[in-house]
C-alpha cells in the first residue's frame, strides 16, 4: 500500500473540494481527480446556487415547496429540508472562501429568478458561478497541510476491508494503491451517457457504480434532469448550456415559425421547471415536424 488516510475523497467537483475544507486538521485527507482539477460539472456550472438569503421576500418553506413541486413530490423530504436550511450558511462560508459572488450597491448578493423558483433566490458570480466557486475552493484546499491532492488519478477498483476501503487508483500509467477508513464518492453525475450533453468528460457514473457493487441501493437513476435549453450544433455531441437565468430574466421560446409555445403546455410557461419546459420542447417539434428552435432575448 502506498499510504493510509483518515479519509479519501474521490472529485473534486464543489462536493468533493467542500467536503475536504469541512474536515479538521487533525483528519488526514486524499482528495483525487480523473482529469485535472479544475474539469467537472461543477465548473461549468453558469446560473448560480439557489438559497434564501432574504428573509424578508422569501423563507424556507417557499423554497422546499418549489422544490417539493419541482421534484413532483417524490423527493426525500429530509435531504430538501437539509438542502434548503443549510444551504445559506454554506454559501456564505464558499463566499469566505474568496468566492466574489455579485453584490448590490448595499453589500448583498443580488439574486436572480430561475425557472421553478417562486422567488428572486439564485445568487451568482456573473454567468460563471460554477468556476468562480470551483476556483475558490481549489486555493482553499491548496492552502490545507491535511490535505494531499492528486490530479489525473482514476479510481478502478475499490474494496471493502476491516476498518474501511481499500482503493486503487491509475496516475501516469502506473498503480497506486491507498487504504483510508471512510470513503466519499463526490464523482457526480451519468450525463455522459446520452447522445447530446452538456456535461463535462468526466461525468460518466463511476462512484454510482462503485456503490453499487458494493451493496449500495441505488434510487431514481432514471430520474435525469434535461436541460431545455442549448446551442444546436450538429456535429458536436458537446452542447454549450444556455442558462437558466437567461429565461428568468424576461426571454422566451420560439418555435420554427417564430411562434411562443410554452404556455401552450404548461400556464408557468417559460418558467415551469427545467423537465417541464423540455417535454413542451419535444412535444412542440413532434407537432411542428422540426427541431429548430429560438430563444428570443430581445
Ligand atoms: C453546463 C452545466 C451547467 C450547470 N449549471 C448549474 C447552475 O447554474 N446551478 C446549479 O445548482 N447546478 C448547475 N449544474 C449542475 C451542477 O453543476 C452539478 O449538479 C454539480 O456541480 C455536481 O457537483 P459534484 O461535485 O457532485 O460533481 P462534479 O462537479 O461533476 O465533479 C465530479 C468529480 O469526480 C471526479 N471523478 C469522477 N469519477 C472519478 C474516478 N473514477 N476517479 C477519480 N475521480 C473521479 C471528476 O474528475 C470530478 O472531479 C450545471 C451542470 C452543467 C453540466
Amino acid at each position: 500500500m502506498d499510504k493510509r488516510y483518515d479519509v479519501v475523497i474521490v472529485g473534486t467537483g464543489a462536493a468533493g473540494l467542500y467536503a475536504a475544507l469541512n474536515f479538521p486538521a487533525e483528519v488526514s485527507v486524499l482528495l483525487i481527480s480523473k482529469r485535472e482539477l479544475s474539469l467537472s460539472n461543477s465548473s461549468l456550472a453558469q446560473g448560480g446556487v439557489a438559497c434564501v438569503l432574504d428573509v424578508v421576500h422569501d423563507n424556507y418553506k417557499l423554497h422546499i415547496t418549489d422544490t417539493l413541486v419541482a421534484g413532483k413530490y417524490k423527493n426525500r423530504l429530509k435531504a430538501v429540508e437539509k438542502l434548503v436550511k443549510e444551504g445559506p450558511a454554506d454559501v456564505l462560508k464558499i463566499a469566505e472562501y474568496g468566492v466574489d459572488f455579485d453584490k448590490n450597491a448595499d453589500g448583498t448578493m443580488c439574486k436572480t429568478l430561475e425557472a421553478g423558483h417562486s422567488r428572486h433566490r439564485i445568487v451568482h458570480h456573473k454567468d460563471s458561478t460554477g468556476k468562480a466557486i470551483t476556483d475558490g475552493l481549489i486555493a482553499a484546499v491548496k492552502s490545507r497541510e491535511n490535505v494531499d491532492i492528486l490530479e489525473n488519478a482514476l479510481l478502478y477498483s475499490m474494496h471493502k476491508v476491516l476498518g474501511g476501503f481499500y482503493l486503487s487508483i491509475l496516475k501516469d500509467g502506473k498503480s497506486l494503491y491507498f487504504g483510508c477508513n471512510y470513503c466519499l464518492l463526490c464523482t457526480g453525475g451519468i450525463g455522459r451517457v446520452y447522445k447530446y450533453t452538456t456535461n463535462s468528460a468526466i461525468a460518466t457514473g463511476d462512484g454510482i457504480a462503485f456503490a453499487y457493487m458494493l451493496g449500495a441501493k441505488i434510487r431514481h437513476l432514471s430520474r435525469i434532469q434535461f436541460h431545455p435549453t442549448a446551442f444546436a450544433a450538429e456535429a458536436d455531441r458537446e452542447r454549450f448550456l444556455i442558462s437558466e437565468a437567461v429565461r428568468g430574466e424576461g426571454a422566451v421560446l420560439l418555435n420554427c415559425n417564430g411562434e411562443r409555445f410554452a404556455h401552450n403546455y404548461d400556464k408557468r410557461g417559460e418558467l415551469a421547471p427545467r423537465d417541464v419546459v423540455s417535454n413542451a420542447v419535444a412535444r412542440e417539434a413532434l407537432r411542428t415536424g422540426s427541431e429548430k428552435f429560438y430563444l428570443d432575448i430581445t
